[in-house]
């Protein structure tokens, strides 16, 4: 079968690979799709030190999966169960499934504390697993397949860990009671973010995004507060719409040093910033500006639970593909779309692993 097979930094190749088949406990998937992240442009570009923030030795086995790169890429993905090992029963041949892409521990301290998003041997399928979204053919624990809603296409299951980034953050910001949310970034996150609120009935939803085109298809989208934060006073245009007031919350999806103090100040007094965004490089803000009881916290990845909560809100139509913000490329694609997503253009582009 072909796969999209990452060797190491600007070293990506597409290459036939043996295809996997079924064995006890494990699934077979084929086709689905499988979204390019953010993380996976930090993978391609970056030295590993930096790729890997969390300090993973992706040239090392690790210690969950055994596996090391070279590696199939891509940990957003869907499929069609095509075969089962003895003793699956979560799935049957013919379901559309989403994958819930990491493994964990289950005796860290986080894991025991029913918070496995920040197990500390966590390791990705796509990342360091024995498979990867890129391949025409995927095997993958029963544990990890999601069976999709009834209606749910497979592009939006390669968006339903994306889509569980973003609503982890926007969970751990406490929006129940707001009136007014702010993200920043119009991003695949931001999407996210902005469809999760959205779902809570949250009155005001403002995304700050620089990018015209971006903006055009938040708009689309149906994101009726946007701001340019280029020309904007992003507090000022805040208070603005939401009458005199600061946010309750922001998400922050974008990770850039010049809006972070801009984000605090447009908090009203003990609102709360959640940091899902990456940051290369420090910020620089002011801790008094927190006076009044703000507070900023970081949200990482999402819990099973999370991804379980997404898959009913699409089941639900919080959540669509339509507006423009998903592009489809096939597999031999992958490498120029990494290049166009690095300058900045486009939005979430998915590869049709479908066997040509
Ligand atoms: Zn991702
Ligand atoms: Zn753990």
């Amino acid at each position: 079968m072909k796969a999209a097979v990452i060797y190491d930094q600007e070293d990506l190749r597409i290459e036939e690979v043996p295809t996997p088949t079924a064995e006890p406990g494990k699934v077979i998937l084929e086709g689905g799709f499988n979204g390019i992240c953010g993380s996976d442009l930090h993978f391609y570009y970056e030295p590993e030190e930096t790729a890997a923030p969390t300090g993973w030795k992706l040239h090392e086995p690790a210690e969950l999966t055994g596996a090391q790169w070279p590696q199939i890429f891509g940990h957003e993905f869907s499929g069609t169960v095509t075969a089962v090992g003895e003793g699956v029963s979560k799935v049957k041949v013919g379901d559309d499934v989403a994958v819930f892409p990491y493994h964990f521990c289950g005796r860290c301290e986080a894991c025991l504390s029913g918070r496995p998003n920040l197990c500390e041997r966590m390791a990705f399928e796509g990342i360091q697993g024995r498979s990867g979204g890129m391949a025409e053919v995927k095997i993958v624990d029963e544990d990890m397949c999601f069976v999709l809603p009834e209606g749910i296409s497979l592009e939006l299951g390669a968006l339903v860990e994306p889509m569980a980034v973003a609503f982890h953050g926007v969970m751990q910001s406490k929006p129940q009671d707001a009136k007014c949310a702010l993200v920043l970034g119009g991003g695949p996150i931001g999407v996210g973010a902005f469809f999760a609120l959205r779902s809570l009935g949250i009155e005001h939803i403002i995304v700050s995004e620089p990018s015209a085109d971006r903006r055009e298809t938040l708009a689309r989208i149906g994101v009726e507060h946007l701001i340019d934060p280029v020309s904007q006073s992003v507090p000022e245009a805040v208070r603005e719409i939401n009458g005199g007031v600061g946010s309750d919350v922001v998400i922050d999806c974008a990770g850039a040093p010049v809006a972070f103090q801009g984000a605090v100040d447009a908090l009203k007094m003990g609102g709360r910033l959640v940091v899902i965004a990456g940051y290369a490089k420090p910020v620089t803000f002011n801790p008094g500006t927190l006076g009044g009881s703000k507070s900023i916290s970081n949200s990482m990845t999402y819990t099973p639970e999370d991804f379980q909560h997404v898959l009913d809100g699409m089941a639900a139509g919080n959540y669509t593909t339509e507006g423009g913000w998903i592009s489809k490329i096939g597999l031999d694609d992958v490498e120029s779309a990494i290049h166009q997503l690095r300058t900045g253009s486009g939005m979430k582009i998915l590869v049709d692993v479908s066997a040509s």
